[in-house]
């Protein structure tokens, strides 16, 4: 309830105070109507609890003009605070200048050269300074001179009656005393805008700077969409041709193939080769456009039942290799289930692939971190030179020509979207002959 209060008299103080706090880009003038607001805010409670001691006064002393000034002060107070349809620049003006009326009246009646309120003037001058633009810097220091140059005819003339105050001061004295203040606040009046403007420009070129990173950013999306669709499609369309290739070089075996001579033949075995590889490829090259687009919700994906169906797909060829494949207790997630079936299974195909000739070994394990799963698959394979890190992961990059192994070039540029798909990173330690480790995250939910 209390704190409901505090939030909606904080809400309706900014948005009085603070115009600007809506500005897509908080500039300067941001910040300074924001350090007013919060001064606000905090003011005011603050002048009621000042007002117990000013309460206290009058009853011991009867100083019944100072509850009279405080309760005009509490009432401009809130003119400033909640003053239906006010200009935020006015606003600052009459805080401003209540200070410094405070200020001055405290002067009057405490010790005007004792020096302990001439802070106090300092200060209402640097806040000014800070609050308002800074081609009004010097109008504070002015303001200033203008006050004392008043004290000292003041003091000269007798205007008031000084006697009071402790060490009763003489022009001369007030002279040699106030030049400090009034020095201090020329120099604030010079040095403070010079950090405003170091700021502002360093604010505006990093909103300048992020716009245009943001629009490279959105037709960098643009393009790669274009791209994806482009892939998308060519590749969808190239199926129907290539399946006529492909069905009438049958054709022409099957029915002209006892005509044929042997070379005629192996031609036909070449095209036909030719066909079904750049079948592979365009069905890569679809995997690869739509890794990021799953067709299917999230759900519950059991990681141990995607080793189990990979053991079971490719039984004939662990078998022919005498393959081991361990693997830890996998973490059920809540995820798209193709890209993470893409992933464990182009890294596990990969490690058996690229194994030496011993048989291998695949080790398959998990760890937590933080925010993530991360997972490693490790083989006893041939290994990756550390200048070909990052080439394995661009489409199309192989390290090992068509004659060693069968591939496109492709998977692990696949299993790299699909890893950042998901929010997560992909990288590999490894070592020539000895073997590779890949390592990947995956975002928790
Ligand atoms: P592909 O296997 O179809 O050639 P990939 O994108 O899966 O394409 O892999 C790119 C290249 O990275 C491979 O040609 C191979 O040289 C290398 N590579 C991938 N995985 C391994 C591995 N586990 N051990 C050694 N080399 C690997």
């Amino acid at each position: 309830m209390i704190s409901k209060l505090w939030n909606n008299y904080k809400n309706k103080v900014n948005s009085n105070c603070n115009p600007t706090s809506l500005d897509s880009v908080r500039g300067v003038s941001y910040w300074r109507n924001s350090l007013f607001s919060t001064t606000m805010i905090y003011v005011l409670p603050l002048c009621f609890i000042a007002f117990l001691p000013a309460l206290l006064l009058i009853s011991y002393e009867n100083k019944e003009y100072i509850t009279t000034l405080h309760l005009i002060t509490i009432g401009v107070m809130f003119f400033i605070a909640f003053g239906p349809k006010v200009k935020v620049e006015v606003r600052k003006l009459v805080f401003s200048l209540t200070v410094f009326a405070f200020t001055i009246i405290l002067n009057i009646f405490t010790s005007p050269s004792s020096g302990s309120v001439l802070v106090y003037f300092l200060a209402a001058c640097i806040y000014s300074i800070i609050i308002f633009d800074n081609k009004y810097a010097y109008w504070w220091s002015h303001f200033v001179l203008f006050i004392s140059a008043m004290f000292g005819f003041a003091i000269y003339f007798e205007w008031f009656d000084f006697s009071y105050n402790v060490d009763m001061s003489s022009a001369n004295e007030w002279i040699a005393v106030s030049s400090n203040l009034i020095f201090l606040c020329y120099l604030s009046s010079a040095l403070i805008p010079k950090i405003f403007i170091g700021i502002e420009n360093y604010i505006i070129e990093q909103s300048s700077l992020k716009a245009e990173l943001e629009k490279s950013k959105m037709s960098l999306e643009i393009k790669n969409n274009e791209l994806e669709q482009y892939t998308y499609v060519a590749s969808h369309d190239l199926q129907e041709p290539l399946r006529m290739v492909t069905s009438f070089m049958d054709k022409l075996n099957s029915n002209y193939g006892d005509q044929l001579d042997d070379k005629a033949l192996l031609y036909i075995d070449y095209a036909t080769d030719g066909a079904k590889r750049m079948k592979q490829i365009i069905l890569d090259l679809l995997l690869y456009s739509r890794v990021n687009m799953p067709s299917e919700e999230e759900k519950n994906v059991d990681l141990n039942e995607i080793i189990l169906a990979f053991l079971a797909t490719r039984e004939k060829s662990i078998t022919e290799k005498g393959a081991e494949i361990n693997y830890d207790k996998l973490p059920v997630l809540n995820t798209y289930e193709a890209p993470v079936v893409q992933i464990f299974h182009s890294l596990l195909d990969n490690a058996l692939k690229y194994s030496r000739d011993v048989p291998p070994v695949i080790n398959v394990s998990v760890k937590e971190t933080g925010k993530f799963y991360e997972f490693a698959v490790e083989d006893n394979g041939i290994g990756i030179d550390e200048n070909f890190y990052d080439k394995i992961f661009i489409i199309f990059q192989r390290l090992h020509n068509r004659k060693d192994d069968d591939g496109t070039g492709i998977g692990l540029s696949i299993t790299k979207r699909a890893v950042e798909f998901l929010g997560g990173e992909i990288w590999l330690e490894s070592v020539v002959g000895k073997g590779s480790t890949f390592y990947f995250t995956i975002q928790k939910k």
